[in-house]
């Protein structure tokens, strides 16, 4: 598994395989035609390549090969909603949920297994960190559900539509890995989805965003959370590091110049915390010079967690209040709750290197 010395062909873009293929002495147009067979027939036997020569799929064959990550569990949800447990290697595990909603399919993908940032309402935080995932493991994550949900010839089937960077981890502190892989998913030769239909989610790491907007044109989502320094500090101990002031001015440059483009601003609703109606003034105070849409997403719980979810009332007025004011707000539904595959509850299995685990153990031990 991990000990194989073989490149994994599922970590490299068209240009990286291109590049593989010129240094065995090949013609680089084998790399069209190997993705191809990877990502749209689904085919990772290269003796099934029937248009490349005998000769060269024995070469492949001995440096080469291509390797998904494993499923470990499959758990359907009651809604439609499906939630796969995968191994990456020997001790971790990773999630990623696969949505349907009418003709769109969402796949939700993880970047990193377990996160570093401490977000104070988010499962995964507790769980510590490990490493960064591969371009190999993170795409290998969309190829994976393709070959389960439906291959793109299968045309008329259900095919994943849109992918969103918003399972485990942070995207933008694995941003190399990352943006190969959002390469691939918009690939005509990969995946072909537009760039609309990638969107990565960060927590505002703004070194990050600035490096992503040179590279990177995917659609943008920010966890936005508190509309003031003092309390995203609590939510999103990252805002000491990149208050919110330099981050909407990243968020800003990101979408300049970009005149049908707007950056998502993700809002958990926390009853009590930051749901009031000065909380929504606030937050409309501080977007007003950013092309912004608000998802509001109502709290998810988990084992241990102390926060609640705002009732039902109090996250539509808050979400009128802002209406009112011109911006956009879409109150994300809530799925595969029974599964434990919402927005903040992913787990996976993480052998923490960072010991954070370890504290909130602690924690709830001595709550309970
Ligand atoms: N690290 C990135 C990617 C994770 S996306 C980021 O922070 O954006 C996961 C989304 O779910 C984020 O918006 C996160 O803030 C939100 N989230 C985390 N825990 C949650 C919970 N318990 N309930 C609802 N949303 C949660």
């Amino acid at each position: 598994m991990s000990e194989s010395t073989r490149v994994n062909l599922l970590g490299l873009t068209r240009q990286d395989l291109e590049a593989f293929f010129t240094e065995m002495g090949e013609k680089a147009f084998r790399a069209s035609q190997v993705m191809k067979w990877i990502y749209q027939f689904g085919v990772d036997d290269f003796d099934e390549m029937t248009n490349l020569s005998k000769a060269l799929r024995e070469r492949l064959k001995e440096v080469a090969e291509i390797r998904l990550p494993e499923v470990v569990k499959d758990m359907p949800s009651r809604d439609g909603t499906r939630k796969w447990l995968l191994k990456v290697d020997e001790i971790n595990h990773i999630e990623m949920v696969y949505i349907p909603d009418g003709e769109r399919s969402t796949l939700c993908v993880s970047s990193q297994v377990g996160c570093t940032l401490a977000c104070s309402f988010c499962s995964t935080a507790r769980q510590g960190f490990n490493r960064n995932l591969s371009t190999a493991e993170i795409v290998g994550q969309v190829a994976l559900a393709t070959r389960i949900i439906g291959l793109p010839e299968n045309k008329g089937e259900r095919v994943i539509t849109n992918v969103v960077l918003m399972g485990m981890g942070e995207p933008l502190l694995n941003l190399d890995n990352v943006v190969s892989a959002m390469e691939l998913m918009k690939d005509d030769l990969a995946f072909g989805i537009s760039k609309r239909r990638v969107t990565l989610s960060t927590a505002g790491v703004v070194p990050g965003l600035e490096a992503l907007r040179q590279r990177s044109d995917v659609s943008l989502a920010v966890s936005l959370h508190a509309p003031n320094d003092e309390l995203r500090d609590q939510l999103v101990p990252l805002n000491k590091k990149y208050p919110i002031k330099e981050l909407l001015a990243s968020c800003k440059r990101y979408v300049e110049g970009k005149p049908h483009n707007r950056v998502t601003f993700e809002y958990v609703m926390l009853a009590g915390v930051n749901d009031s109606p000065a909380h929504a003034r606030q937050l409309v105070k501080i977007l007003r010079d950013v092309p912004s849409k608000i998802n509001l997403i109502p709290f998810n719980p988990f084992p241990g967690s102390s926060y609640e979810c705002s009732s039902l009332e109090v996250i539509n007025a808050f979400r009128d209040l802002i209406m009112e004011a011109g911006i956009i707000t879409v109150t994300r539904k809530t799925r595969g709750e029974d599964i434990a595959a919402a927005c903040g509850q992913l787990a996976g299995k993480v052998q923490d290197r960072t010991r954070r685990s370890e504290r909130f153990v602690i924690k709830e031990e001595k709550i309970a």
